[in-house]
This record gives C-alpha cells, sequence and structure tokens, in this order.
C-alpha cells in the first residue's frame, strides 16, 4: 500500500492518562512506536475526572457531536491534548465519565457502565466523521470498545467514512467481559435477533465482549500461549468454543517492554545502575532493598525472592501460602509488594511478623519501590493460574533477577527453561498447578543460586532478553497489512 495506513485505537484507559491494569500500557505506548513505523494513529478514550485534572492539559477540538444511547441521541465534546506529539482524543459527557475511578469504586462496578460504554462505542463514527479521519483499521482493546465491531456491522453500514474499515479486537484478560442483566439489551440500539447465541448472548445475559469477538475481522492476545489456552474450557471463561469457532482469525502478539523506563543500565529510581558487563551495582541495589524491608543484615549473602503484583486470585498466591512456611525455613529472604483482595492483605499482615528479617510485605502500589526490587532481588515469583502476557517477568530478566513461573501464557512465552548443566536458559518453570510443583521449581532456582559461576551465567542470558516493543508493533502492523489487503 503506498499511503500510510490510518488506525483509529478505542480504548478504555492509556498511561499517563488513566490506568488501572497493563492494558493502559499497551494503549499508551503502542500507537507511539507504530506511528515510528509509518502508519497515522489516532487514539479514542473517555475523557475521564483524571484525565481533565491530569498533568498534560487538554483543548477542545469539537463541540455538540452526536452519540447515542440506544435510539436516543447524547451530545458530546471531543478535547486533545494542548500540546506534545499525542494522537488522542478524548470524550466527553461528565454525566458519564467525569468521576473519581474509571469502572466502579471498591464496593462494587458503577451501575451504568453498559451505558457509558455502549454510549463511549457510539462515538466513533461521529468522531471520525468531524476529524475527518477514515481508518483502514479500528482496532478495539477488551469488552469496553468491544461495540465497534457489532455497530459497524449492523449500524453504520451506510457511514462512507467507516465502510473500508476492518476490525481488530484485542483481548487483555478474557476473565473481564462485560455481562449485563438482558433488560439494558435496547439500550444498545440493536435489533434483538442479536442477542442470540450467534451474537451477544450469553447464558440470557448481555456479554459485550462476545459481541466483539463474533464480528471482529481478527481477534488477538497478547501472548501466543494465551491465544491457545484460551480455546480450551479451563482457560475459556465459558467463551473457548466462540474462540474454537474463531481459530483461523485468532492471533497471539506478545506485548512489549518499555526499556525507557525499565533497565538497569539508566534507571533513575534505583541507586545503583548496573548492566550485565558491570553487575556490581545489584549489590548496591540488594542492600538497599534489604534496608527497605528491614530485612536481617546477616543474610546479605542469601537470596531474596519477590514477587510485585495485583493481589489477586489469578497470581497464585494459595501456592505462595502453601509453600512459604517450608521457603522461609532456609536461609533466604522474601518481599512482597501489593494491593488488591482484602483477604491477601490480611493474610500478608499475619504472616509477616512470623518470620521476622526474613518475610518484609508492603501493602502498596508503590513503582519506586517496584524498581528497587526488580533492581535488588535475585529471583522473582510468578505463579499464576493463568497470565494473558505479564510484564513483571519480563522485566525481571533485564535486571537478572531470574523469574520462577508457572508455564502458562505469556510466562511460558517469555521464559526458557534453565538448564546449569548447558548453561542455557532464563527462568525456571513449573506446569502444574500445585505446590509441589511451585516448590520444585523454587528448590531447583535455590541449588542454582548456590553455584555462583552458573548463576551468572543464567544471569547474563536473561539480561540479554529484547522484547522490546517494536517486535509487537511490526506484527500488529502485518496484521493490519494483511487485513487491509484482503488476505486476512
Ligand atoms: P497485571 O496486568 O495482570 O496486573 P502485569 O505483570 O501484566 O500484571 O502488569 C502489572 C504492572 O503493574 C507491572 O508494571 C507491575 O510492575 C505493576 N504493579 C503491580 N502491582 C504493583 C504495585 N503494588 N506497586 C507497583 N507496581 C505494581
Amino acid at each position: 500500500m503506498a499511503r500510510n495506513l490510518r488506525v483509529l485505537f478505542v480504548a478504555s484507559e492509556a498511561v499517563p492518562f488513566a490506568k488501572t491494569g497493563g492494558l493502559a500500557d499497551v494503549v499508551g505506548t503502542l500507537p507511539y512506536v507504530l506511528k515510528d513505523l509509518g502508519a497515522d494513529v489516532r487514539v479514542l478514550m473517555p475523557y475521564y475526572g483524571m484525565v481533565k485534572q491530569g498533568k498534560i492539559p487538554t483543548t477542545l477540538v469539537a463541540e455538540n457531536l452526536e452519540g447515542h444511547l440506544g435510539g436516543t441521541s447524547l451530545a458530546f465534546d471531543v478535547h486533545t491534548p494542548a500540546s506534545g506529539d499525542h494522537p488522542f482524543y478524548f470524550v466527553e459527557r461528565a454525566e458519564f465519565f467525569e468521576r473519581s475511578q474509571l469502572y466502579g469504586t471498591p464496593r462494587g462496578d458503577y451501575f451504568d457502565n453498559l451505558e457509558r460504554f455502549s454510549f463511549f462505542s457510539s462515538t466513533i463514527l461521529p468522531v471520525c466523521q468531524n476529524l475527518g479521519f477514515q481508518p483502514d483499521v479500528i482496532h478495539c482493546h477488551d469488552w469496553q470498545a468491544s461495540l465497534v465491531p457489532v455497530y459497524l456491522r449492523h449500524r453504520w453500514q451506510g457511514a462512507d467514512i467507516l465502510n473500508q474499515a476492518k476490525t481488530v479486537l484485542t483481548i487483555h484478560n478474557l476473565a473481564y467481559q462485560g455481562l449485563f442483566a438482558k433488560e439494558k439489551f435496547p439500550l444498545l440500539g440493536l435489533d434483538w435477533s442479536l442477542f442470540g447465541l450467534d451474537g451477544l448472548e450469553y447464558y440470557d445475559q448481555i456479554n459485550l465482549l462476545k459481541g466483539g469477538m463474533v464480528f471482529a475481522d481478527a481477534i488477538t492476545t497478547v501472548s501466543v500461549r494465551y491465544s491457545e489456552e484460551i480455546q480450551i474450557p479451563e482457560f475459556g471463561y465459558g467463551l473457548d468454543g466462540v474462540l474454537r469457532s474463531r481459530a483461523s482469525s485468532l492471533h497471539g502478539i506478545l506485548n512489549g517492554v518499555d526499556y525507557q523506563d525499565w533497565s538497569p543500565e539508566k534507571d533513575k529510581l534505583i541507586p545503583a545502575t548496573f548492566s550485565a558487563k558491570k553487575i556490581a551495582g545489584k549489590a548496591k541495589n540488594k542492600a538497599a532493598l534489604m534496608q527497605a524491608y528491614n530485612l536481617n543484615p546477616k543474610l546479605e549473602k542469601a537470596p531474596i525472592l519477590a514477587m510485585i503484583s495485583r493481589l489477586a486470585d489469578q497470581k497464585g498466591f494459595d501456592l505462595v501460602a502453601a509453600v512459604l512456611p517450608e521457603l522461609l525455613a532456609q536461609d533466604l529472604m522474601v518481599v512482597i509488594l501489593g494491593t488488591g483482595e482484602e483477604t491477601y492483605h490480611r493474610w500478608l499482615a499475619q504472616e509477616a511478623p512470623k518470620y521476622p528479617g526474613k518475610l518484609g510485605v508492603k501493602i502498596a502500589f508503590d513503582n519506586a519501590l517496584a524498581h528497587l526490587i526488580e533492581a535488588g532481588a535475585d529471583m522473582f515469583l510468578m505463579p499464576s493460574r493463568y497470565e494473558p502476557c505479564g510484564l513483571n517477568q519480563m522485566y525481571s530478566l533485564k535486571y537478572g533477577t531470574i523469574p520462577i513461573v508457572r508455564a502458562t501464557g505469556g510466562l511460558a512465552d517469555t521464559v526458557e527453561p534453565a538448564d546449569p548443566a548447558t548453561g542455557t536458559g532464563t527462568g525456571f518453570l513449573f506446569t502444574d498447578y500445585t505446590p509441589e510443583a511451585f516448590a520444585g521449581a523454587l528448590n531447583a532456582a535455590l541449588k542454582a543460586y548456590k553455584n555462583q559461576k552458573q548463576w551468572r551465567r543464567l544471569m547474563q542470558n536473561a539480561m540479554s532478553q529484547d522484547f522490546s516493543w517494536e517486535r509487537s508493533a511490526s506484527a500488529y502492523l502485518n496484521l493490519y497489512k494483511l487485513l487491509v489487503e484482503g488476505e486476512e
């Protein structure tokens, strides 16, 4: 294609504007990398209170456009960052988006999320018309944007500006599907015939993600392994059948790492920078980490095993709980940084005092501490039940902090099994979701750590891994091109 591809991202969060999870990192990074590769990318997201009050000032670019909720027209405005080269456009309708949070409070989801995101999805057409932007590809993310492929097929057939657009739906985590009561279906502005097995119906409820999965031209997930796993019932959250029926249009494209932020050679948030060749700095970070967590200085030569995580069932804390007493009976230290479910907060608060100087716990979201942990720890634990991609294991590799992970999703795709005999590999993996299997991987790692020469080799392998965004962006660009050329 001679001219540049025009791509419209539709998503509900992006750094630095609004973030609840990994989705925001992808949407806040990938568009810029695609731009560098020659694509003309725009991103549409809601104008939340935190965007309006955020560090980057915005300016009004369109007023009184017309979106829809069911059959009702609702006006909205559009804002864009006032300076800098940010291809972002924000949909303003205060009634829906000017709230303290994105999707809900700790007491639960906002009651009108269907209204909020079906309205948001309806704004794509008037925004493209207003900007005179005719997308070749509309790249939708997660359930919040899943109505867009449905609208393109069933509401906007006559709209010239969108008539060539192909759609891609990226599933960042299949566990979140956008489920709503059937009674709200009229608010979507779709014919009831679409509330069926071949449409948005799911056990007599509305399932927005399913709608996107049925009608998008291509579906992607954030690792190859996860794209395979979600086609089986164990990982499919009830949608494995739909995914199998779309298997030929389903692709896995691994997320990238922003090495501007996450490189030990130039990390501004750690006390001492280091590299594979000049590894000495890592010991200084370890000392600082031991101090930050009040760990026993006498254990300085023992390994630190770390976790940075949302405290959620997905992340395998039941396995951690099961192995913890035996683990901490050895000469080693464990540090945990996380926030999330109340039950895990209570559990960690109970455990920490049992192992003074050996188990450090901080219940917080703390980016600077996350950097110090990556830099100062020796091993990183991710015993996840499932992991669509996972970022921390990739950061850990870069910082020579050897990952011990369950062989699932993106973890399986990014960590190569270590073989101390041949000196190959980058980490330790286990397959069965059992404390025994996890303990097996931990023991293998602890044994390897005892041979410092072998361990150094492992660290060097790990630090030389490259999961840069350029690779992911090229893969997306190839997919877009295949779609536009009608070969996908
Ligand atoms: P998920 O998106 O499932 O939460 P990922 O590993 O893909 O898991 O991404 C999590 C991101 O959030 C990483 O960048 C990680 O460093 C960061 N993170 C998670 N919990 C914390 C925390 N308590 N403090 C600081 N950073 C955190």
